[in-house]
């Protein structure tokens, strides 16, 4: 099969490679048919600590089932449409056990990361990550299955109140998905979204979102969700907190980043600094979440992109700010 691999950071080849198949009873070959590009792909392009070289990227993905091992075969069967989750954890461990499954000691299975992804024809992957979805359910919609379950334990973390002021720093895919779930879904009034590049403010208009700007839209905020990964977007999310406040850590920042904070003002107005890593146990309602509200997740993963054009974006080579997510595919359309 044909497939994008990272040899090594800043190595990136498109080539034939040998195709997945079902080793286990477990497993499953899937027939990818969307792939998102996602910021830790380039993350990974340019060296990333956790990823495992050389390593097929994309972990947001759906497709058909292909194959099926004898175990997977009880759920799963050739021809069904599938959205994966790429993490698999080793419910063994100590903090699998007590339910922080994003945390396993083991080995988590990162698939695009630690382990060949989805930019590839096929992917392989355990029957215990795929979920089933609706042939109504569009490949562009559906791909965002493993964004949206981020978003989703992020949202879980903070109680929120529908009243409550929500301010998201970022207003690339996961800003967007942050404010459509609160405002078109959760139908909290009070959404707007920081973003100070123009190109990104226009994409995010023309998915639907309406309240968004360079400059923060209110004077004071409940909740801050950071999701652009910028240290200085996190230092000014403290300051708009309002008494009682809390921020969400939910961009990736860099590895060696610290802040400057007040501690006289965590104390004084009980602030709470909460993070978000992946998405444990919160795939499956992702899944029905995009299937019940299809039209409000869509056009978001509007820009398709051929493996020459998503190795491009990896190298930094095409701009990503024009468009919130880009989907790979390397299927022919049928
Ligand atoms: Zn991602
Ligand atoms: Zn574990």
């Amino acid at each position: 099969m044909r497939a994008l691999i990272i040899e090594a950071p800043e190595n990136i080849l498109i080539r034939e490679v040998e195709d997945p198949v079902v080793e286990t009873e477990d497993d499953v070959l899937i027939r990818v048919s969307a792939c998102g590009i996602c910021g830790t792909d380039i993350h990974i392009y340019r060296g990333l600590e956790s990823a495992k070289y050389p390593v097929i990227p994309g972990h947001e993905f759906c497709g058909v089932v292909e194959q099926v091992g004898k175990n997977a075969a009880r759920s799963l069967k050739a021809g069904d449409r599938v959205i994966v989750d790429p993490n698999l954890s080793c419910f063994q461990c100590a903090p699998c056990r007590d339910g922080k499954v994003n945390h396993c000691v083991n080995g988590m299975i990162n698939q695009g990361v630690n382990l060949n992804g989805g930019y590839a024809e096929f992917a392989s992957v355990n029957v215990k990550q795929c979920y089933r979805i609706p042939n109504d359910l569009s490949d562009e919609v559906a791909m965002l299955g493993e964004p949206l379950s981020c978003v989703l334990h992020g949202v879980d973390k903070v109680s929120i109140n529908p009243s409550e002021r929500v301010v998201i720093f970022g207003g690339g895919p996961i800003g967007v998905l942050i404010y459509k779930y609160l405002h078109s879904i959760m139908g909290l009034s009070d959404v707007s979204i920081v973003e100070i590049n123009e190109n990104r403010i226009s994409a995010a208009k023309e998915v639907g979102v309406e309240r968004i700007d360079s400059e923060p839209l209110c004077q004071e905020a409940d909740i801050v969700f950071e999701a652009s990964g910028s240290l200085k977007a996190f230092e000014k999310a403290l300051r708009i907190l309002s008494a009682g406040g809390r921020v969400v850590q939910f961009g990736v920042p860099p590895e060696d980043a610290t802040a400057q904070l007040s501690l006289y003002d965590i104390y004084r107005k009980e602030i709470s600094i909460i993070g978000s890593f992946v998405n444990p146990f919160t795939m499956s309602r992702a899944v029905k979440l995009l299937v019940t509200h299809q039209k409000t997740f869509s056009g978001i993963a509007g820009r398709c992109c051929s493996p020459e054009e998503a190795a491009s974006i990896l190298r930094g080579e095409i701009s990503t700010s024009g468009f919130l997510k880009g989907v790979v595919k390397f299927q022919e359309e049928s």
